[in-house]
């Protein structure tokens, strides 16, 4: 094999941004390798019953804050505006999530709802995201019963259901991702830019590396090829502890099973998303169509299973992020220092949940800084 000026390992998100950068800035040849027999690392979809476009590895639903990241994803599609609505299942009733001002009045009586409520908005103000476990510090008795509320019906079963762990043995960076909402707003997330790629991501994506100097190579494992490959560069978007062969111990990580069932009826639930957090070995039900509101006369569910991440058994998922955890990766993070020709990046290679914008804007990041060495050392 003749030397390949940029190799990137990893064809998801992280990758395809970084060979879109690399090939239309620097004008340079790249080749993208996965493992996998399609592109989009965990952001697949594909067509399904009905064409409804299933997305292979769990609900994606894209958001944002950042306009550099809308405006490059606008270059190579267009948009459905959608903003994620999703239900809860406290006490066998259907409920509102995120827990917000609208659930508050779905679960107690009115009176209390509404001293609960006001004193939400004085404490706190309104349009406010408070993390279930700074909630629970609160001074004020009707505060500490709501937080005690979310705590117990939704909080702990669902962590340690999806976690296999309780909240307090986690990192906050995810449990500050279910707070109390003070506001009205049922929209699952509150950014600024919230849409689907109007024909699907893996179409988003297949734009997004048409480009002549990107070659794309799926069912090549990196560890297949590495002793006979060479490269100038090389941009890793794998697992970190898997390049260096284990050698610290591996990086713990979640995994997920989703079961994908055909429905014959025109709707299963009433929101794109249901959680489960008490009962049942699920977390939550997904209903496809939602995504694109695509009008069918059947629908498609996606049921998912928290599972321990098994090598070579199902997919690294989420890191599970914890002092010990987070020790072992900064050790994996030290000795990628001493190599000046490889770059890790994306979900596995940071050992990092990133959302999507956050692995698009990490690869534009990561370009940015390949660029100016590019500069300095051409
Ligand atoms: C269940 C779930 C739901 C999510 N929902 C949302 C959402 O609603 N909104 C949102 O913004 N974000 C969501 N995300 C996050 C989103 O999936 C990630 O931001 C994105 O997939 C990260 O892209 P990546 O390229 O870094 O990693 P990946 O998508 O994992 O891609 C990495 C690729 O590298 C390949 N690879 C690994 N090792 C090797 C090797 N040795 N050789 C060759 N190839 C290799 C893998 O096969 C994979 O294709 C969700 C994540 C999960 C798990």
């Amino acid at each position: 094999m003749s030397k390949i000026k940029n190799l990137i390992v990893g064809c998801g998100l992280s990758g395809i941004v970084l060979a879109e950068r690399i090939a239309s800035e620097l004008n340079e040849e790249v080749l993208i390798i996965d493992k996998r027999d399609h592109i989009g690392g965990n952001c697949y979809d594909y067509k399904g019953q009905d064409d409804i476009i299933i997305h292979k590895y769990g609900p994606h639903a894209f958001h944002t804050k950042y306009k550099e990241v809308w405006d490059y994803l606008s270059k190579f599609t267009s948009w459905h505006y959608f903003t994620l609505k999703s239900q809860i299942v406290i006490d066998n009733e259907k409920v509102t999530l995120p827990f917000n001002i609208n659930t508050i009045y779905e679960v107690f009586p009115e009176y209390l709802a509404t001293k609960i409520s006001k004193k939400l908005i004085n404490t706190y103000g309104y349009n406010k995201k408070i993390p279930i476990l700074e909630l629970k510090n609160s001074k004020d008795k009707d505060l500490k019963f709501l937080a005690e509320y979310v705590y117990k019906k939704i909080f702990e079963q669902y962590t340690v259901k999806q976690w296999g762990v309780t909240p307090e043995e986690i990192d906050k960076s995810v449990t500050s991702r279910v707070p109390v909402l003070v506001s009205k707003d049922n929209g699952y997330f509150q950014d600024k830019y919230q849409a689907i790629p109007l024909q699907g991501y893996t179409k988003m994506m297949n734009c997004i590396l048409d480009n002549p100097l990107i070659k794309v190579q799926l069912n090549t494992d990196f560890k297949d090829i590495r002793d006979n490959v060479k490269y100038d560069k090389l941009f890793y978007s794998g697992a970190i502890d898997e390049f260096f062969n284990y050698e610290f111990g591996a990086l713990p990580y979640r995994s997920l099973y989703f079961d994908i069932q055909e429905k014959n009826v025109e709707y299963y639930q009433n929101t794109a998303i249901t959680n489960y957090p008490n009962n049942y070995d699920f977390t939550r039900i997904s209903e496809y169509k939602y995504f694109l509101d695509q009008k069918t006369s059947k629908t498609t569910i996606a049921i998912e299973y928290p599972q321990e991440f098994e090598d070579g058994k199902n997919e690294r998922y989420y890191p599970i992020a914890n002092d010990s955890n987070l020790e072992l990766y900064e050790k994996y993070l030290q000795k990628s220092k001493n190599l000046s020709n490889v770059y890790f990046f994306g979900r596995l290679g940071d050992y990092k949940y990133y959302n999507m914008d956050e692995t698009i804007k990490r690869a534009l990041d990561l370009f940015k800084k390949v660029k100016e060495n590019n500069v300095t050392t051409n």
